[in-house]
């Protein structure tokens, strides 16, 4: 980490006092080099998390996807994490790194997701839309202009590469590098039968090619959708596009840590 650049850090701590001391320690020592903690993440150059995969998703949303800065993620349970790669009991490390110099900076792909025409909203992991009523929902699918397939099932999963080991993995979609910027179209139980036809397995799709969602007027559906683990409801949604965006987001990470040395202490 080079301190010429970065001079403050802001702690997105949500457990208050249950980390009170971890995040007390960890100023310490960002102060010791010369980074001082802020009190509005909007003046910080470091994001810095406490907490799982899931507490550093909130500090990105919570932050506006801000890509002016850095994340960096700190555990403090025994898990082992996709966007955390510092642990609080090995935070030696962590200094160590800073010393020499031995951090990475890291993009990650975000999805840009438009409801409506409204104004776009950002997910790190995954955006998923479904029916939240004991019916099928069905929708038409278009790759650019082109209209790919007619879906009737549970839902549909669009993810980020960094989101590919998430939700998408349990539903049987592939692992993809961060380094590809893509996103992965997963089904959620698709209805397939000599009425209804869908591709049946999940596809990539590149920055040249966004996703449109047509969803059938004529249903009820009150769709569900969650942009990573946030849930969203927005009456009558007629149409959901899905691209990937301009913007990416820097995380600190150690050079020897790279996303297929986590995805194997995750999953081998
Ligand atoms: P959660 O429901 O408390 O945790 C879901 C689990 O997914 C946690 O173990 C979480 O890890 C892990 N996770 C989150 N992002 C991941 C990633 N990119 N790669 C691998 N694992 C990941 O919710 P949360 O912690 O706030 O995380 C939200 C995410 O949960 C969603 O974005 C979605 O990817 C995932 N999810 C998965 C399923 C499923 O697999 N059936 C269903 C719903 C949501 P940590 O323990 O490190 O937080």
């Amino acid at each position: 980490m080079n301190n010429n650049i970065y001079k403050t850090v802001y702690f997105f701590a949500p457990h208050g006092e249950e980390t009170r001391e971890v995040h007390d320690e960890l100023s310490d020592i960002f102060s010791r080099h010369g980074i001082e903690e802020v009190a509005a993440s909007d003046d910080a150059d470091i994001i810095a998390s406490i907490g799982g995969d899931g507490e550093f998703l909130q500090s990105v949303r919570k932050n506006n996807f801000r890509d002016d800065c850095v994340y960096l993620g700190i555990a403090v349970d025994d898990a082992n994490y996709f966007y955390v790669d510092f642990h609080y009991r090995d935070i030696k490390t962590l200094e160590e790194a800073i010393d020499q110099d031995n951090l990475d900076v890291r993009n990650y792909p975000l999805l840009e997701v438009s409801i409506n025409d409204n104004k776009p909203s950002y997910c790190l992991n995954e955006f998923t839309l479904r029916s939240s009523i004991v019916k099928t929902i069905k929708m038409d699918v278009y790759i650019n202009d082109f209209l790919f397939e007619q879906f009737n099932g549970d839902g549909i999963l669009v993810a980020t590469p960094t989101g590919s080991t998430g939700y998408n993995k349990s539903l049987g979609g592939s692992v993809i590098d961060p380094l590809i910027h893509a996103m992965q179209v997963t089904e959620l139980a698709s209805v397939n039968n000599n009425t209804h036809r869908t591709l049946g397995t999940s596809f990539l799709l590149n920055k040249e090619r966004p996703l449109t969602l047509l969803i059938d007027k004529n249903l009820d559906y009150y769709p569900i959708m969650s942009l990573d683990n946030e849930a969203i409801s927005v009456r009558n949604t007629e149409k959901v596009e899905v691209s990937i965006s301009d913007k990416l987001i820097k995380t600190l990470k150690l050079k020897d840590n790279t996303f297929w040395h986590k995805a194997q202490r995750n999953f081998l």
